[in-house]
């Protein structure tokens, strides 16, 4: 395994991560959830990113129960919370959002579920417009300095809505923002390969990915079938399902497939691989369902030295997906 810094803060993180969204606590039965924190942890992953919202709160149950269970060393490994989505089902406005009512009554949820004194990283899953930022950044600083949170973060937030974060930090001498949740794979690139660029620069933000398959359209499965043991045939999801299976996103990953092939390597790898190489990538949080795909993808670091300009200029022919920057 490889370990990176969460952008300019101290805490290492594996390059590799375990993510709990569909899976745990829904998609798979809790021994499959055991077996693959199992292989990831005896891989070198060391952060298990998981969320208040992930089957209701059952995902973070099924993780503590889990981190309990192995007993592995409280240091040896960092978990995550997300809060702003609440519980999910039919939510009082105090049950969600990013007021300090909800951050404070959040993070102790999580603590619960997860069953573990304080949680490494904790984010604000979403902006919420109907919070003044200052006092979301305040009700996190505050978290920290109890010791309930190590580092704090935001997930699909703009550029500005960090900075702003990040200024109101300085401004009051808070602790700040240290990584930023955006998704990030061959088709969605605009914020990590654009927008964000001046908070890498500037304020040192990590990010810790997700969806880097685009919810397993990148593995090549949907190329010439539709498999049905998928999360994109759970009911409830046909709206993800629509947004994953388009036609020109198929016909790219087709042909992806045959660059793949020439590597000598998977798709799965291959795609992983691509969003390793990128710096501002922290950690690339892996999605599971089954324990031989986890194996497969967490071979995804020794494809990497492959990405040659070549193989990456004829990645980007294919894709067509890279972000057009303002020349100044
Ligand atoms: P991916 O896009 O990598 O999708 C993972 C899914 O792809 C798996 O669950 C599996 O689904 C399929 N898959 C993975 N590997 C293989 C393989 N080798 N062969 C075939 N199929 C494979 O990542 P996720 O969308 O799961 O995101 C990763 C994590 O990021 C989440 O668990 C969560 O922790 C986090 N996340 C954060 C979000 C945010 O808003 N902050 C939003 C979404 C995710 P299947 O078997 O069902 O096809």
């Amino acid at each position: 395994m490889q370990y990176r810094r969460l952008g300019k803060s101290g805490l290492q993180v594996s390059a590799l991560s375990l993510g709990t969204w569909l899976t745990f606590g829904k998609q798979i039965p809790d021994e499959v959830a055991e077996q693959l924190a199992d292989t990831a942890y005896r891989a070198g992953v060391n952060f298990f990113d998981s969320a208040e919202i992930y089957a209701r709160g059952q995902a973070e149950v099924v993780l503590g129960n889990i981190l309990q269970k192995k007993g592995w060393d409280r240091t040896s490994y960092v978990v995550s919370s997300k809060l702003f989505f609440g519980l999910g089902g039919d939510l009082r406005p105090t049950q969600k959002g990013l007021s300090r009512k909800h951050i404070v009554e959040g993070c102790h949820g999580a603590l619960r579920r997860l069953q573990v004194d304080y949680l490494d990283l904790l984010f604000c899953h979403r902006p919420d417009k109907q919070t003044p930022i200052e006092e979301t950044v305040w009700a996190m600083h505050s978290l920290v300095m109890q010791g309930k949170v190590l580092y704090w973060g935001t997930s699909e937030w703009s550029a500005a809505e960090v900075l702003e974060a990040c200024l109101v930090a300085e401004k009051h001498h808070l602790v700040g923002p240290t990584m930023e949740q955006p998704q990030y794979n061959l088709f969605e690139r605009n914020k990590m390969e654009g927008e964000y660029l001046p908070l890498f620069e500037r304020y040192g933000i990590g990010t810790t990915i997700w969806s880097p398959l685009a919810s397993g359209l990148l593995t090549g499965k949907y190329n010439d079938a539709d498999p049905k043991d998928t999360r994109l045939h759970i009911a409830g999801l046909e709206w993800l399902r629509d947004a994953t299976l388009r036609e020109e996103r198929l016909n790219a990953v087709k042909a992806l497939k045959t660059v793949a092939d020439e590597l000598g390597t998977s798709l799965p790898k291959l795609a992983i691989a691509w969003c390793l190489k990128n710096p501002h990538v922290s950690t690339v949080i892996l999605g599971a369902s089954k324990v031989h795909q986890l194996e497969e993808t967490l071979g995804a670091l020794d494809v990497v030295p492959q990405l040659t300009g070549e193989v990456t200029n004829r990645i980007e022919e294919i894709v067509g997906t890279k972000p057009v920057l303002p020349e100044y």
